[in-house]
């Protein structure tokens, strides 16, 4: 058996795969940053403890890493946090460390392994990415890359976690739509269980936000293609719980990129966040780091 961590904004994620790669089974558990990494860590440990015959672990952690250490996060105070480690003091099995985004990247490349060229988009709390080439998801020892959601969207526009302004991240991750709505609405905190339940119900706000977030997207998309020029443009993260949402148009619109007939193409993914879960149980075969 194997298993997968995806730590997010605001939850963690768990799955169990088998060696033919299903999701055996998932744990969900809410996630508060501002507890800290220590309690992160035990928590894990907890939560790891109750597994048997388990083979590896893959973590998918926002930021960046290097080797086997997580150095920094936007939202945690993480400086070089040796949580492998941390983490083999309790846990004796072969532990693997790697971005989370590139992670989703791995997941949706194990599910569609004809794909040369390709580029990933997780929208979630932020926006993250990856690059998908040849049976591999690239990967920077002690970098980043792919960060799509830190392009500049709006010039000194609003602050980003990254401390620069302006950032795509700001605007088009479910963050920002969730954000945007009940700032409108008045009310202080809004789920995307809630922002789903809003446009089911055709609320004016919602669908005018959604619609917004759909149209900077739909920018950064044509960024994306004029730079990279992939064969497709996978949408992942919670962002795919809103697909039935999403009109033809988004998919076809393409004001935006440089070669408007272009062959390439836009899918939003029907996995969700599992896709994280997938790719980092086995992000040791897909990650290339250079
Ligand atoms: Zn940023």
């Amino acid at each position: 058996m194997y298993i997968g961590i995806d730590i997010g904004g605001s939850h963690i994620g768990i799955g169990l795969f088998d060696q033919k790669k299903n999701l055996i089974q998932k744990i969900v558990k809410p996630f508060d940053p501002l507890k800290g990494k220590e309690n992160l860590v035990k928590m894990l440990i907890k939560e790891l403890k109750k597994f048997s015959n388990i083979e590896s672990i893959g973590i998918g952690v926002p930021g960046i890493v290097k080797d086997d250490l997580w150095v920094k996060a936007n939202y945690l105070q993480i400086s070089n946090y040796p949580i492998v480690k941390e983490l083999q003091k309790e846990i004796k099995v072969p532990i693997f460390l790697e971005n989370d985004s590139n992670c989703a990247g791995v997941g949706y490349l194990i599910l569609n392994p004809e794909i040369k060229f390709g580029v990933f988009l997780t929208i979630g709390s932020g926006i993250g990415g990856a690059i998908l080439f040849h049976g591999n998801v690239f990967s920077r020892n002690n970098d980043c890359i792919a960060e799509f959601g830190h392009l500049t969207y709006q010039e000194n526009g609003r602050l980003c976690s990254c401390k620069r302004k302006g950032c795509y991240s700001q605007y088009a991750s479910m963050k920002a739509l969730r954000t945007n709505i009940a700032r409108r609405k008045n009310c202080s905190h809004l789920q995307n269980e809630d922002v789903l339940s809003l446009l089911k119900q055709k609320d004016e706000i919602a669908l005018e936000e959604f619609q917004k977030q759909n149209e900077i997207l739909q920018k950064l998309i044509g960024n994306l293609a004029n730079i990279l020029s992939p064969q497709k443009i996978i949408l992942g993260g919670s962002f795919s719980y809103f697909k039935e949402f999403v009109p033809l148009s988004f998919y076809e619109n393409k004001e935006h990129w440089y070669n408007r007939d272009s062959d390439c193409k836009i899918e939003i993914t029907d996995f969700g966040n599992d896709l994280g879960l997938l790719g980092s149980a086995f992000q040791k075969d897909y990650i290339r780091r250079v």
